[in-house]
């Protein structure tokens, strides 16, 4: 085993995540399924006793069989609720194939590019975490393991709805919260195309929050704001951020997706945000 992140405490095994100078998180497990070190990064599956199945980057959860389907959900139906008609999408990160799969319930979408960095990402989430991967293997999901920020440079006019579904903005995520990186996928939109990334925790890292929400709204017409707790996140309390050309508004008049956590009220009232976040907006 290649790993550095776990450690015996009293016989157990723990996950401890330390990539912060003042938190750290742990996770205790059952086991470590599978472990690789990629060409970009340290890739691990385990079964945590709380959050189950769980996809491990340098030694941070990314997601998990508990709760992936919160921040997948959110990152997905909200900006395909306000595009009345997008027909393709682009998925930049989202290894995990959580977000891809929640768009393959639109009928009306067409093509999925998902353009993850790293392939180990995808192969082991797909054989050993189908909670979260379903095992995805849709026919308009097209995959490209390339760098999302050279992707965009690439492709102009092209999609209707981006999202950007990356790791923290450390590593090989870095490059995806950058200001040139928002221009580009301005351009790679249609003229009513849209974006959501996600924005980091608004309690641990409100500095990439806002700075996330000023640069998409000098990059874009509109911005929106919108938030949801998911427990395994540093601070729970989620954010994203949405950058559109036109379309602002839930469009939807019902919403009929299988789905575990969005539904059409959550939907509707997403852009309600709390006092302390106000400011941001
Ligand atoms: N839900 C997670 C979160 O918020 O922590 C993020 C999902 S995770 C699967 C994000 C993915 O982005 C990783 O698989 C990582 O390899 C990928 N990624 C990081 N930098 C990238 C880049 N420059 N281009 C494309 N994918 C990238």
């Amino acid at each position: 085993m290649l790993t550095t992140y776990t450690q015996q405490i009293n016989g157990e095994t723990w996950l401890v995540e330390d990539d912060r100078d003042n938190l750290k998180i742990s996770y205790r497990l059952k086991e470590i399924v599978a472990e690789e070190q990629s060409e970009f990064q340290h890739v691990m599956i385990v079964d945590s006793f709380d959050f189950g199945r769980t996809l491990v980057l340098d030694g941070v959860v990314q997601t998990t069989s508990a709760d992936g389907h919160i921040y997948n959900e959110m990152i997905t139906h909200v900006p395909l609720s306000i595009h009345p008609n997008a027909k393709k999408v682009l998925i930049i990160g989202g290894g995990d194939c959580g977000a891809a799969q929640e768009a393959a319930k639109y009928e009306q979408v067409e093509t999925i590019d998902l353009v993850e960095i790293d392939q180990t990402v995808v192969k082991l989430c797909q054989e050993y975490l189908p909670e979260v991967s379903g095992r995805l293997s849709d026919p308009r999901v097209h995959y490209h393991f390339t760098d999302g920020m050279q992707y965009v440079k690439e492709h102009k006019n092209e999609y209707d709805v981006i999202i950007v579904d990356s790791s923290d903005p450390v590593g090989p995520g870095e490059v995806l919260f950058a200001k040139s990186f928002y221009l580009d996928i301005y351009d790679a939109l249609k003229t009513d195309g849209l974006m959501v990334c996600q924005s980091m925790s608004p309690f641990l890292n409100q500095e990439i929050t806002s700075q996330t929400y000023r640069r998409i709204g000098e990059t874009f017409p509109h911005q929106k704001l919108y938030i949801a707790t998911i427990p395994t996140y540093p601070g729970a309390l989620w954010s994203f951020t949405i950058g559109s050309k036109e379309h602002q508004n839930i469009n939807v008049e019902s919403f009929d997706k299988q789905t575990k956590y969005v539904n059409y009220n959550i939907l509707k009232s997403c852009f309600e945000l709390p006092a302390f976040l106000q400011k941001f907006v």
